[in-house]
């Protein structure tokens, strides 16, 4: 198995100005492996799956990315 670390990433920076999420006061925000981590436990998908519009319910469920794509 792989030790992954989700205290350090050399990108974070450049990662925090790219992510699309609006969801305020997220410790995963910039974050993308732990965001990808944290979704993936739900059944979900992390913001940048989503347009704009879509990302602002906050419903990050696959059935709803299905639900757009399929629009
Ligand atoms: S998509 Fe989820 S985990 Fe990622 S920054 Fe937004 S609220 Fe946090």
């Amino acid at each position: 198995m792989i030790a992954v670390s989700f205290d350090k990433c050399n990108n974070q920076e450049k990662k925090d100005f790219e992510c699309p999420c609006t969801y305020a006061g997220c410790p995963r925000h910039g974050r993308c492996c732990d965001c990808v981590h944290y979704h993936r436990k739900k059944d979900q998908l992390p913001a940048c799956y989503f347009t704009a519009e879509q990302e602002k319910t906050y419903n990050r469920s696959i059935d709803f990315f299905i639900e757009c794509r399929d629009k």
